[in-house]
């Protein structure tokens, strides 16, 4: 068979002002920048990741690379840079004249004139390859899910994990059933169903209830029914009119398809009141806790300052958690990742051991964005390259540019220069600070840090410091998203 593979990833939150441009897609730091034909195979190859992963496993049939582009989550993508890749991949796709239509998607992008930014390029796939070319591919666990993506795909596998370990692995299950899809012919059962309530960022993780037994439930419909089936959570600081939770699946017949998504939309809908009972903590009660656990802890408190996620497309540069921690006098604290590439370059103009009388972090507009005042003495400086071993996007060399870590009191702060989240131990101890050495390990991420952080944890606070990224998503101002999607689990 001929299969023709692309990808085109978002995660856009409509409550940010910095928009992503075409530039977001050509250079990024957590993962490989804008690529096309076979670079994008040799640039890709190895990654955990949907596309590589699927072409690894899709071995023996004919690949026809197109194109690939992932940008760091923040507002959403322009019209410019939406059209530009949904006109390659488009091209692509209809020149390729495939047996099969590989994409790897996130399923939360938005673009400027597009809500569902998937389901607009879904819909021209389809139109360019035909209804008979069936369409499959890999979404991100946090897709807003709309009818329109799965009425557009033959298959549609959403990640199972939260941290996300498993991109490779959907890229792997996806190529494990084009079997079935093809024997389900070119217009599958399908079924999608909405869950009635937003579940807040955090409480999707899956190494945590209700969430974890949720996938395991998942699994074994699945295994007993035959259908493919997905939960995905949600992307909250969306206000478009498919925000949150859904449940998809696809099959060979309806009311077996119908039966299965509907089973596991009953799980999810039970584990409300579980969802409910999750806590975000506010800062200076975090920081308290952490402060006197830390006395007589053998590893790290580790703080997820959840608000300022810039996974959750947050500017990481808030500094509520900083003050909270010099207010309370915290010792062997540290803080990152602070995005203040004019703090990291100061830093490295200063040098090592020299004195910052300058503020840090901080500067935009909105909640959290007092810069935090100096003096600051700098500790440790670095290109801010690395290898992380967390295993998220494995064998990758992270770029956080010019790399800080700053002092003042008992609080550390690392300042980098490109804006993402902590996932690797490596983010410290390239610079020569082993996390495992400190009390308190405050990091801008909401669940994704689990990854490397959580082994040496002793515990893990999720606290709630000024920042975009709300905790709760009743918080946010939605205008777009129905009225009879509850705001907050077991809200009214
Ligand atoms: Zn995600």
């Amino acid at each position: 068979m001929r299969i023709a593979v692309g990808g085109f990833l978002h995660e856009s939150g409509t409550f940010v002002d910095t928009p992503t441009t075409w530039e977001d897609f050509a250079r990024t730091g957590a993962w490989p920048g804008a690529c096309e034909g076979e670079a994008m195979l040799a640039t890709l190859a190895g990654l955990n990741l949907g596309l590589p992963a699927f072409v690894e496993e899709a071995r023996g049939h004919e690949i026809v690379p197109v194109a690939w582009a992932m940008a760091q989550p923040a507002g959403p993508v322009t019209a410019a840079a939406f059209a530009r890749m949904c006109d390659t991949l488009v091209a692509g796709y209809r020149a390729a004249r495939a047996d099969i239509v590989f994409v790897e998607l996130h399923g939360a992008m938005v673009a400027e004139g597009h809500d569902d930014a998937e389901g607009e390029l879904l819909r021209r796939i389809r139109a360019a390859v035909g209804p008979d070319v069936p369409v499959v591919g890999t979404l991100d666990l946090h897709a807003n899910m709309s009818t329109r993506m799965v009425e557009a795909t033959n298959l549609l596998s959403a990640y199972r994990t939260y941290p996300h370990v498993d991109w490779g692995d959907t890229g792997r299950r996806v190529a494990h059933w084009l079997d079935r899809v093809r024997t389900w012919g070119p217009r599958p059962a399908r079924a999608f169903r909405r869950i009635p309530f937003l579940v807040p960022v955090t409480a999707g993780c899956t190494l945590i209830s209700p969430t974890r037994e949720l996938y395991a439930t998942l699994e074994a419909i699945e295994a007993e029914t035959g259908v493919h089936l997905s939960f995905t959570p949600g992307f909250p600081p969306a206000d478009i009119a498919d925000c949150g939770p859904a449940v998809f699946g696809y099959g060979a017949e309806e009311t077996t398809v119908a039966a299965a998504v509907d089973r596991l939309a009953a799980a999810v809908v039970a584990a409300e009141p579980a969802y409910a009972a999750q806590r975000v903590v506010p800062v200076a009660e975090a920081v308290a806790t952490a402060i006197a656990l830390s006395r007589n802890a053998r590893r790290p408190i580790v703080l997820a300052d959840t608000q300022d996620n810039p996974g959750a497309a947050a500017p990481s540069n808030t500094t509520g958690i900083i003050a909270e921690l010099l207010r309370q006098d915290a010792r062997d604290a540290i803080v990152g990742i602070l995005h203040d590439p004019a703090s990291a370059r100061a830093a490295h103009a200063a040098g090592l051991g020299a004195r910052l009388d300058t503020a840090i972090g901080g500067g935009l507009a909105g909640p959290g964005q007092a810069p935090q005042p100096g003096p600051w003495t700098v500790t440790a400086l670095s290109d801010g390259s690395f290898e992380g071993t967390a295993p998220m996007l494995r064998s990758k060399t992270v770029e956080m540019g010019p790399t800080a870590i700053v002092r003042q009191g008992g609080v550390e702060v690392l300042l980098a220069s490109i804006r993402q989240q902590p996932i690797h131990r490596e983010t410290f101890s390239h610079l020569g600070v082993d996390p495992r050495a400190r009390r308190i390990v405050a990091l801008k991420s909401s669940v994704h840090f689990r990854a490397g952080f959580q082994e040496i944890a002793e515990e893990v606070i999720t606290c709630a410091a000024p920042g975009t990224n709300l905790a709760d998503p009743a918080d946010f101002d939605f205008r777009k998203l129905p009225a009879h999607i509850r705001r907050r689990p077991m809200a009214p």
